[in-house]
């Protein structure tokens, strides 16, 4: 970043946050969700006017025009089929946008015609989202996702329901989130202190490098002005690199004086500390655990579980906001009531060129009129399935009595709460590693695999390949993926948490005998071959 586009992202953070302290509080959060989900297609439809039919920029405009769909004939199919029902048949007629067609890392390609897009082609054009977030991974491309005071304003309700589902009143509540760039942190923070439940401690997993340093410093000068506007943020404590045993303690500790604590984390970090509570015999009974950011396996799950904890998952994407929160009945699985109040969902069956599999992939449309950015029928890689929720909670109560179960990411890497789009990786793995020690393309192969304390990445490197130094050649692996776009957020934590172990051993196939350069184990996803 240049001095300037700095100063910039500061003032957008400082007037975006202060817009949410500003804001008032939620009186009636149940009327809010209630009041979005009646008015959920009429929303829709005036996005989509707004943002699309009136802006031949945006790339949607050609895609309707292709489809041969006037926004009179999508208003008309609306009400009479249905929202979701509408998505499905714009789906086959075109309108959608793979991963890479948002990102911009592939033109859209429809009916012979090449539409050029960015993330920012879909912006809302009534909405100045300040609040800036830049996630570690390239499933994200490290791209800044902006989002409005308003939009975390609806959330809030959101988390009003997870307050009320798991009793979380009288327990202490631990945060273990990266600082600045990442948004998250410091907002999810501040959200839990306007709805009375502040924080209790925030821990950072922020490595201590001089890149970091003007983020440490920027994220405690948005700290001091919340406090200053009366909100009970804590600052973040720094973490030891690859080190959670401070955060094991903190709970264990707090354990013995009262109620036991309630952790908001990534999924990877959340193991390590129950890993850590686990090798250390400190007693984290009764924690309950709140995941994001990756796949929660059975093996993490268990992990969590044996200290006693329980763990449930919250389903965010970073473009899009939170997509559901598990209810306490979800106890097993990866599953969430779908908040179909602020996104619709739909689901289509394709191949998973990197599990070798079908999958049902998940299809996202944004319907909050705050929405940052104006989204129909957008894949993010990641598989579901869609379900009815019969659960008697919180959740269902408020209405969102449809679930997504199963959900994983299928055509990237997530270890550690990082995400790597699969052509990142297939560079570095089929060019630049044969080049420099050997081999062929199919000789390297990235397993990404539940460990006993954390997700682990390995390097298979094949037999046929001379390896006299596991270490040079893991060191070239971190050096390269430094280049990519969010890869040098990925690199540092990977290195500092020594996530990537190399193997000198064969690659592993699929069950039709395939090398797959990146071989992902999903629950969905059945285990090809023994590893
Ligand atoms: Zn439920």
């Amino acid at each position: 970043m240049t001095v300037w586009s700095k100063l910039g992202y500061y003032g957008r953070m400082a007037s975006g946050l202060y817009s949410l302290l500003r804001a008032p509080r939620l009186s009636d959060p149940d009327g809010m969700i209630r009041r979005q989900m009646e008015n959920r297609e009429r929303h829709f439809l005036e996005l989509a006017q707004r943002a699309i039919f009136a802006n031949p920029a945006n790339p949607y405009c050609q895609l309707f025009e292709l489809a041969g769909c006037r926004y009179d004939d999508l208003a008309e199919a609306v009400r009479r089929d249905g929202l979701e029902a509408t998505l499905a048949a714009l789906h086959r007629q075109g309108v959608w946008l793979s991963h890479d067609e948002f990102k911009g890392k592939q033109p859209i390609r429809r009916s012979g015609r090449e539409i050029r897009a960015t993330p920012s082609s879909f912006r809302n054009p009534r909405i100045k989202g300040r609040l800036e977030s830049v996630s570690s991974g390239s499933r994200s491309g490290g791209t800044r996702v902006r989002k409005s005071a308003l939009e975390w304003r609806h959330w809030e309700a959101h988390y009003v329901l997870n307050i009320r589902e798991f009793s979380l009143v009288a327990r202490p509540h631990l945060h273990l989130r990266s600082i600045l760039p990442a948004g998250e942190g410091l907002l999810v923070s501040l959200v839990y202190s306007r709805l009375g439940h502040p924080m209790e401690k925030w821990f950072s997993t922020c490595a201590r490098s001089l890149d970091s340093s003007h983020y440490q410093a920027a994220t405690h000068a948005l700290v001091l002005l919340a406090r200053w506007c009366g909100e009970r943020v804590p600052f973040p404590t720094y973490l030891p690199p690859d080190d959670f045993l401070p955060v094991a303690q903190h709970i264990a500790r707090r354990r013995q004086q009262g109620p036991p604590c309630v952790v908001s984390a990534q999924c990877s970090p959340a193991v390590r500390v129950a890993a850590a509570a686990s090798e250390r015999g400190l007693d984290i009974r009764d924690t309950i655990f709140f995941v994001a950011g990756e796949t929660l396996t059975e093996a993490k799950r268990r992990a969590i579980e044996v200290t006693g904890a329980e763990v449930f998952t919250r389903y965010w994407i970073s473009e899009i906001g939170p997509i559901g929160f598990a209810c306490r009945q979800m106890t097993a699985g990866n599953s969430v009531h779908l908040f179909h109040d602020s996104v619709a969902v739909i689901t289509y069956r394709r191949a998973a060129p990197l599990l070798g599999a079908e999958v049902d992939s998940l299809l996202f449309t944004t319907l909050l009129p705050s929405a940052g950015l104006v989204l129909i029928n957008v894949e993010m890689d990641d598989a579901g399935v869609l379900a009815p929720a019969t659960c008697d909670c919180a959740f269902s109560h408020a209405g969102f009595t449809t679930q997504v179960r199963d959900i994983f990411s299928y055509g990237k890497l997530t270890g550690q709460g990082v995400t790597l789009a699969g052509a990142d990786i297939l560079h570095i793995l089929e060019e630049v590693l044969p080049a420099r020690f050997g081999g062929a393309p199919t000789d390297y192969q990235l397993v990404e695999q539940d460990g006993d304390r954390q997700a682990r990445v390995i390097l298979r490197v094949s037999r046929r390949v001379p390896l006299p130094s596991p270490e040079a050649l893991r060191d070239c692996f971190l050096r390269e993926l430094r280049q990519f776009q969010g890869g040098a957020g990925a690199s540092r934590l990977w290195r500092s948490t020594q996530a990537v172990e190399v193997v000198h051993a064969d690659p592993l196939t699929t069950h039709t005998g395939k090398v797959l350069p990146l071989h992902l184990l999903g629950p969905g996803s059945r285990r090809p071959d023994a590893s």
